[in-house]
């Protein structure tokens, strides 16, 4: 069975469609019932087509690797400063006073360009940009691969790939370019497990019309709603782990060989919230009720991965300006 699926544009506008009927103000988290033809959702409040269990990161402390070779647009250095700066704005949402209960980790740089996810070999979560031969479609500015449990909706993985192939993107706020910080907040909404938002504000909107919408950084109430019910605040325990399954490579699997270059985890794997017991992986209910997000995690069959559309951007931009485009001056 492939455990790597690719969501074909179509599926997209259809999600698109049915969103557009939604309130105005409703944040929608990815669900595990997501195939290739299909983008699963559920919203809050909640809407007629939502269907299955919601994404979620087991784990509240995750690391991510930006690939070291960046792009000719954008160096690595600010690439880096970039990406950090799109997932505090995530993690540091105001859940009525806290943060909310995640936390991502810059880790050592990824030489592998590729969203794969490795059930027998190590693992990065990379963040990384295609210059040339972008082979989805152009109108995408960047897509966020996210392999999940289908029974559970435990992230993974979760891969970012930026379109440089067709988009320039910018960090100065050049009026022809994409602004690369919008998209990558996007794109982190989607890696911590949102899906698209109705509301034209969010920063999880499905549109992206350069050049008059360029600031997506920063994030609406829709967003924060969504990430706080997603992740309330609590305590992450000091040996929370976050080493990514299967021990952390910055190697794609083909150039893998014997073990992974770092152990696998050695801290705790549950991470349990207070009263819950870690017992093999798993946090198991305690006396009081269990609040823990972690669930067992079956390896090979299960696990699919989704090519989540990005920003999708306007058709009618694209057209003016003749479609494919070459890259920005440096
Ligand atoms: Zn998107």
């Amino acid at each position: 069975m492939s455990t790597k699926r690719t969501l074909p544009f179509a599926g997209v506008i259809g999600l698109l469609g049915m969103l557009a009927a939604a309130p105005a103000h409703a944040y929608c988290r990815t669900s595990n019932t997501t195939t290739p033809t299909f983008e699963g959702h559920v919203c809050t409040p909640s809407h007629k087509d939502d269907s299955g269990l919601p994404l979620f990161w087991g784990m509240p402390r995750i690391t991510y690797s930006v690939q070291m070779d960046a792009s000719k647009d954008v160096p690595f250095d600010t690439a880096r400063l970039a990406v950090r700066t799109a997932f505090d704005a995530w993690t540091s949402a105001d859940c009525e006073g806290q943060p909310p209960r995640l936390e991502l980790i810059e880790g050592a740089p990824a030489l592998c360009a590729l969203d794969e996810y490795n059930k027998d070999r190590g693992n990065a979560n990379i963040i990384f940009f295609v210059d040339e031969g972008w082979s989805d479609d152009t109108s995408k500015l960047a897509i966020t691969t996210v392999t999940f449990d289908v029974n559970s909706g435990e992230i993974y993985d979760a891969d970012m790939a930026l379109n440089t192939t067709d988009w320039p993107f910018t960090t100065d706020g050049a009026p022809d370019g994409i602004d690369l910080l919008s998209v990558l907040t996007h794109e982190a909404g989607h890696f911590v497990g949102l899906s698209h938002s109705p509301d034209p504000e969010a920063t999880m909107t499905a549109h992206y019309h350069p050049p008059e919408q360029l600031d997506l950084s920063s994030l609406a109430e829709d967003d924060r709603a969504g990430i706080c019910a997603m992740y309330p605040p609590g305590p992450i325990a000091d040996g929370c782990d976050a080493t990514p399954r299967h021990g952390f490579s910055s190697l794609c699997a083909e150039d893998q060989s014997g073990p992974v270059l770092d152990a696998p985890p050695t801290g705790e794997r549950c991470c349990c919230l207070e009263g819950d017991v870690c017992v093999d992986g798993v946090c198991v209910e305690a006396p009081g009720g269990c609040a823990c997000t972690t669930s067992p995690a079956p390896l090979g069959p299960g696990v699919v991965a989704l090519h989540l559309a990005a920003l999708v951007a306007s058709l009618l931009r694209r057209r003016a300006t003749g479609g494919r485009r070459a890259p920005a001056p440096a």
